[in-house]
């Protein structure tokens, strides 16, 4: 019984894989995976002072005062 139980689990998980596998398809999963890239470069991107000092001059253009 719990063998067969366990089969179950396991069955509906790689349905649920598979379906998203589908509905996503190639080119939507390459446009998550540049999303994510480019996510990751802004971040590392954004730690360069002169890009902070600029969002710091942004944020008080916007009228937010940090100090
Ligand atoms: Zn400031």
């Amino acid at each position: 019984m719990q063998d067969s139980q366990e089969l179950g689990d396991d069955d509906s998980v790689r349905e649920r894989f598979d379906r998203a596998r589908t509905t996503l398809g190639p080119v939507q999963v390459a446009i998550g995976v540049g999303l994510v890239a480019a996510l990751g470069f802004t971040l590392l991107f954004v730690q360069d002072p002169m890009v902070h000092d600029a969002m710091h001059n942004f944020r008080h253009g916007a009228g937010i005062t940090c100090h």
